[in-house]
């Protein structure tokens, strides 16, 4: 059994729809299971269209652009009158109703943003059966059951796991098309299960199923140790132990989605990342296994801000005030990434999410002296070797630097 997962670029036009067709054809009659995410950027348009349409805007024009998109590549695919322009049309309609219903905003978010899933997979799917693939239309949320934390669903495990085993039958005579991202209450509203969630989506069906390994296909030649838009001489990596890729994306790597690692290491699942256009290179092999003297790994992360609070009494930084910022932080589910004392100040770096970080250091201000900086990006570097380690320390801006014996975080205004 194996687990592919497409994401949004690999299918963001019809000759996309083709090739991932032709890569499932090599894969395919059984025991194939395909997750797909939106095309193109058609989750950032969801999001843009429910968030005109709750402040009370028109969103129609922005409707428009998108069912034109889906409408093009449905023209390049299929002849005029084929069932999937009404299966396609049905889903516009749903999303007009949505819109209009009555709802807390990250609840109709999800029932809006899921569309673009469930559009893909259903083109996915007819196109494949215009090829005479044996394919098989998937429901995601019939199998994913969550809670009801909307935009970032909590899956039931064993309610999800019996949904899933129960398509074993199916996937021995058919390759079963379905949506990464999605899933589904108790009560039976449409959950999302964070943004760029499809690679976990697939990594929920592999390990109920307990498949024999998962793709995930991308643009790039698999998982480098930089990315090549900012590093051009980033390498890829032939294979990775599972604790270093789950590592990586904690510090912001965006090549997997972090929660994807987990589930698969737990049943010793290999995910492969592998290149959508050139399907012959080797790509990454993430599994069980020691690699020795790894090259080293650079992140960046950008849109951090720096906050310091600063004791105004003349005492020193003591464990009631870290408790206080820790409990401020978590009670806005805010995540630190890199934390820093001195004798007056506690200093820490975290994403900007700009709403709930302003929150915070209104929240910060009753009790310290409150200093920030946004527009930083935070550099790590793991298994750093002498020169990285010189190069990057020495980097032009840097506000807050710390290294262990493995790695080395600097922030730096850019
Ligand atoms: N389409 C969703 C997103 O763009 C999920 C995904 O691509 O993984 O966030
Ligand atoms: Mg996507």
């Amino acid at each position: 059994m194996k687990v592919f997962k497409f994401g949004g670029a690999s299918l963001k036009n019809a000759a996309g729809v083709k090739n991932v067709a032709s890569i499932i054809h090599q894969h395919g009659p059984n025991n194939l299971l395909v997750v797909v995410s939106a095309m193109g950027k058609t989750t950032n348009a969801l999001e843009k269209i429910h968030s005109l349409a709750t402040s009370g805007q028109n969103a129609s024009s922005q409707i428009t652009i998108l069912n034109d998109y889906h409408q093009e590549i449905l023209r390049e695919l299929f002849p005029a009158g084929h069932a999937v322009y009404t299966a396609v049309a049905s889903l516009f309609k749903e999303l007009e109703a949505q819109l209009t219903t009555s709802g807390e905003f990250d609840q109709v978010y999800d029932q809006v943003v899921s569309l673009g899933e469930l559009i893909s997979s259903v083109i996915v799917h007819h196109y494949l059966l215009s090829q005479k693939e044996a394919s098989h239309w998937l429901d995601a949320r019939t199998c994913i059951a969550t809670d009801a934390c909307f935009r970032e669903g909590k899956v039931a495990w064993p309610k999800t796991s019996s949904n899933i085993q129960q398509l074993i039958p199916v996937l021995e005579k058919h390759i079963v098309i379905t949506q990464g991202f999605i899933g589904r209450t108790d009560a039976g509203y449409t959950t999302t299960l964070g943004r760029e969630g499809s690679d976990f989506s697939a990594a929920i069906f592999a390990s109920c199923l307990q498949a024999n390994s998962v793709t995930i296909w991308k643009d790039v030649p698999g998982v480098m140790n930089a990315d090549p838009k900012r590093l051009p001489a980033a390498t890829v990596f032939e294979e990775l132990p599972f604790r270093e890729a789950a590592e990586m994306t904690y510090y912001g790597a965006n090549v997997i989605h972090p929660k994807t690692i987990k589930p698969l290491a737990n049943k010793g699942i290999p995910l492969l990342v592998k290149n959508f256009e050139d399907p012959s290179l080797p790509g990454t092999r993430i599994h069980e296994c020691t690699v020795e003297n790894l090259p080293p790994l650079i992140v960046f992360k950008d849109n951090q801000c720096l906050i310091s609070c600063k004791v105004t009494d003349y005492t020193f930084i003591t464990e009631e005030h870290l408790s206080a910022i820790f409990q401020a932080l978590s009670s806005l589910d805010l995540r630190l990434n890199v934390m820093q004392n001195s004798a007056i100040t506690f200093s820490f770096c975290l994403d900007f999410r700009e709403h709930k970080v302003l929150a915070l250091i209104q929240k910060l201000q009753q009790q310290f002296e409150v200093y920030y900086n946004t527009g930083l990006t935070l550099i790590t570097i793991k298994n750093y070797d002498e020169p990285t380690f010189e190069k990057y320390r020495s980097h032009p801006g840097v506000l807050l630097e710390q290294s262990s014996r493995s790695t080395l975080q600097v922030l730096v205004r850019p």
